[in-house]
This record gives structure tokens, sequence and C-alpha cells, in this order.
């Protein structure tokens, strides 16, 4: 990979730019190799040209958030990152709109609207990623997703230009879009509903008891796994197959929640993965085709 063109310019349009960076600590599961060159842009307009550069580059990259959804190979990456955590945080709110920029987490921008006693995100508020992150994968959580209150995606294209789409514009699924075809995301705006404060308050906390006492949510995880086959669930369907528990070296599926991946401390990749392949591989022995939710970055073919 030829990376002297963009070693001159890039400092300039950068808070960070590293190279040989590892993606360990970026990551909530702690697993993660060297990626040649990793940048956090400036800010949004330093974002659309290093876009616009890489691309002319034929740099391959990826989009990193809050690595909340990843298991990435561990060895030495054949890809660079450009990480879209608090940039140049925005959020906007009028009457029932909500401006939010993709680097800032759902989480806060949640806390936002509640202060604001606007309703439509509690269910979505404990899910720990970026706004990006969350509209790139439909994050979605007790009959919920991120596209159910999506007025509006603003984006920046690999040309480096910004776009705004309407949602219906973007093929999306039970946590699946094709967002990235079409760019990185900039900001999003919702529409949400006014409502009690008290009435919000009281789902915030119902499901905030339901997450806490039937997932291992404080953990190094990455959410859950699989997806939920139609009809049935994930996690029920591992502790049937005799996941619940099961450990690989330093690697176990949760014993709380069998569809959650527990990384404790120098878990790597090969365990991860070998014991996740594992399970799909006796759902499908059984007839059942396990997707995986979470996100799996391995060096892709040059
Ligand atoms: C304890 C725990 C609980 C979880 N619970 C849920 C849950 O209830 N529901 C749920 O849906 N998920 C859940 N997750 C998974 C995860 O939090 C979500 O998928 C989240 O939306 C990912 O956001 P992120 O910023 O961490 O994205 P990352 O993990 O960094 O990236 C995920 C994907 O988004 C892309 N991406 C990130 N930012 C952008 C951007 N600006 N533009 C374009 N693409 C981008 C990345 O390239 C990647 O493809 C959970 C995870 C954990 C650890």
């Amino acid at each position: 990979m030829n990376l002297c063109k963009i070693r001159e310019i890039m400092p300039g349009l950068c808070k960070t730019f590293k190279e040989n960076e590892s993606l360990k600590e970026y990551t909530r599961l702690r697993i993660g190799g060297e990626t040649p060159f990793y940048i956090k842009p400036l800010n949004w307009d330093s974002a659309k040209k290093i876009v616009k550069i890489l691309k002319e580059e034929n740099l391959p990259f990826k989009i990193l958030g809050r690595g909340t959804n990843l298991l990435i190979y561990d060895g030495k990456l054949n890809f660079g990152v450009i990480h879209i955590l608090n940039i140049e945080k925005k959020l906007e709110i009028e009457n029932q709109f909500v401006r939010t920029s993709a680097d800032v987490l759902l989480k806060e921008t949640a806390n936002q609207t509640f202060s604001r006693c606007l309703s439509g995100m509690e269910e979505l508020s404990l899910i720990p990623g970026t706004v990006g992150g969350a509209v790139c994968t439909n994050a979605g959580a007790f009959g919920k997703e991120f596209f159910d209150i999506i007025k509006e995606i603003n984006l920046i294209n690999y040309s480096g230009d910004e776009v705004s789409l309407k949602p219906e514009e973007v093929e999306h699924f039970y946590r699946k879009t094709n967002i990235k075809d079409k760019g990185i995301v900039k900001s999003v705006l919702l529409k949400l509903k006014k409502e009690d404060e008290e009435v919000i308050q009281k789902k915030k906390n119902e499901f905030r008891k339901a997450r806490e006492t039937k997932q291992p949510y404080k953990e190094r995880t990455c959410g859950s796994v699989f997806k939920n086959p139609e009809g049935d669930f994930a996690g029920r369907i591992l502790e049937e197959l005799g996941f619940k528990g099961k450990k690989n070296g330093n690697v176990s599926f949760s014993s709380l929640h069998s569809n959650f991946l527990i990384a404790e401390k120098n878990a790597t990749f090969k365990e991860a993965f070998s014991l996740t392949e594992e399970a799909k591989m006796k759902a499908k022995e059984k007839g059942i085709s396990l997707e995986y939710e979470m996100e799996i970055w391995k060096n892709e073919p040059a």
C-alpha cells in the first residue's frame, strides 16, 4: 500500500493520523489488529476531502464508529480506517425534530430528547454505539428500529460531496442497510413526539431493567452475535445446542444470554471466530441458518 501522498496531506486534515495503529482499543471486544492507516478527521469538511483523496488514491478503508458491533481480525489488516466519533458533534432540537451528527453517541442523543419531553428513543437509548453506526446497522431493540424515526439522512458520498436521502431511498431491513454503498453517514433528522415526562421515564426504566437483568450489558461484548431467525430467537437456539456459557480459550458465550459473546483479557480473533463458526455449523446440522448480526472485519482479497 503506497501511503506517500496521504502521509503528506493527512496531518493537516486530521485530529489524528497514525500508521500501523492497532484497532484493539477502539472496539468493545478489545480484539483487532494493526491497520495501515488510522484517520480521525478534524471536522466534517476535512472528512469530505479525506474520503475523496482515499478514493482517488485507491486506498481501501472502512468506517469505524464506537466499535460495539465489530469482531476484527487481529493480524495485519489490509485496509485503513476513518474513525467517525467525537469529530464535530452537533445536536439540534426544534419542536419534534432532532438533527444529530453521526459522531454523537445514540445514548447522548436519546438523553437530550428525553430532557425535552420527546418520546421515540426509549427502546434505543441503551444501544451503546454512535448515531452513524445505528443508521448503518438499522439498530433496534424491543420492537423499535432506528429507521422508524428517521426522516432524512445526510451522507458524504465517495466523491466527497454531501447528499441528502429520504429513508425510503435506502434499503433497510432487520439490522441491515445498504447505506455504505452510498457513502458515510454525516447526520440524520429524526421525528419524535411530545410526551409526558413520567411516561417517558417509565418506558426508559422498563427497557433498562430488561437489559440489565437479561443481558451481560456491561461486559466486553458486541451485542447479539446472530440475528434472530424469523419466529425464533438465536439465544434460545444456541442454548438448545449447548452453547450457553460455552468457552473457547478467553472467549465464551454468556451464561446470562447465550447470544452474547464475552471476551476476556487476551482474547483472540481466532478464539472468537472459531467458537461462533462452530455454533453456526451445529445450527446448520439441525437445518437452522444463523446469520451474523455482529460484523466481522477480515482482510479482503486485494
Ligand atoms: C452491550 C451491547 C448491547 C447491544 N445492544 C444492541 C441492541 O439492542 N440493538 C442493536 O441493534 N445493536 C446492539 N448492539 C450492537 C451495536 O451497539 C449497534 O450495532 C450499534 O449501532 C453500532 O454502532 P457503532 O458506532 O459501535 O458502530 P461500529 O460497531 O463501529 O460499526 C458498525 C457498522 O457501522 C458502520 N458505521 C459506523 N459509523 C458509520 C458512519 N458514520 N457512516 C457509515 N457507516 C458507519 C461501520 O462501518 C460498521 O459497518 C449492542 C452492543 C453491545 C456491546
